[in-house]
């Protein structure tokens, strides 16, 4: 099943081009979850719901996805982790980039010992919303990776179990001002989050570590992933994260990047794509500072 947030706020099930609003479920769902809750009201929902938001959008009339403005596939997740060194050709680029410059290299394929990191949930947005350049002056790269969303509570979850915690993927761009600040404030502007451009549920990817991945910007393709290359594969990452943290239903999980990072720039279109997913399009653009208040 395709799972989509879509306009203001809708929920949306997609069915060929189509999206069919079930948004009363999600109205029932959220009005049900506790304040308090850790995660996703509605990702933490789906095993419960899902034959009845099936049987919602068989009979919700369906708008065609070009015409709907999506969102990202999660309203509220309690975190977002990222993988930063999980492609050993990546590595080897920045590696070279960092040397070229006299910069010390401080990519090493060691990610059981440099750890993941988290972006802030603030950076994400969906593909209507765009990517705002707060930094245009500074070289902003994209980085497409799979992206893996947290079913159901779970620490210390062994590999052999890992899947079980899955709810679906998405794509997203680990979006990144090139810089010396620490990598998780460069990571955590505004817009540097995209996903889309929904849930794939975990049913329909029973191996999310052969997945073949291509990103362009405008007509130019720049990278192409193949998840079959990670360092630590999606089990691995589940297991490594939630020795550290408690995952929650909703929770985000950039599983890293290959090769071929590059710059864009006001005006460029993203696309990544993926076979098993669909297409993330979305458009950068400037960053247009807020108004002061008087
Ligand atoms: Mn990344």
């Amino acid at each position: 099943m395709r799972i989509c947030r879509f306009d203001n706020d809708r929920l949306g099930v997609v069915i060929g081009d189509m999206v069919h609003d079930v948004s009363a479920a999600q109205t029932e769902i959220r009005a049900a979850a506790p304040y308090d809750m850790k995660g996703d009201a509605v990702i933490a929902a789906l095993p419960a719901w899902r034959s009845r938001l099936e049987e919602m959008a068989k009979k919700a009339p369906g708008k065609p996805v070009s015409q709907v403005r999506l969102l990202s596939p999660v309203a509220r997740p309690s975190k977002v982790m990222a993988a930063p060194t999980n492609y050993t050709k990546h590595i080897q680029e920045m590696r070279e980039k960092r040397e070229r410059e006299g910069q010390a290299s401080r990519y090493t394929a060691k990610i059981g010992e440099d750890g993941i990191f988290l972006k802030a949930n603030s950076a994400i947005v969906g593909p209507s919303e765009g990517i705002p350049l707060r930094f245009p002056d500074r070289r902003n790269d994209h980085e497409a990776e799979l992206v893996v969303i947290i079913g159901k509570e779970g620490s210390d979850i062994p590999r052999a179990r890992a899947l079980d915690y899955v709810a679906g993927y998405c794509l997203g761009l680990d979006m990144t001002v090139r810089g010396k600040e620490d990598r998780s404030f460069r990571k955590s502007v505004d817009g540097y989050a995209p996903l889309g451009p929904w849930m794939v549920t975990a049913d329909e990817i029973p191996d999310p570590n052969n997945l073949q991945m291509t990103l362009h910007v405008n007509d130019e393709l720049r990278q192409q992933p193949h998840t079959r290359d990670l360092i630590y594969d999606v089990q691995r990452l589940i297991e490594f994260a939630s020795s550290f943290y408690t995952l929650y239903p909703g929770d985000v999980y950039f599983t890293g990047t290959a090769e071929g990072v590059g710059p864009v720039k006001p005006g460029d279109w993203i696309y990544t794509r993926c076979d098993a997913i669909g297409e993330l399009k979305i458009q950068v653009r400037a960053h247009q500072a807020a108004s002061q208040a008087a």
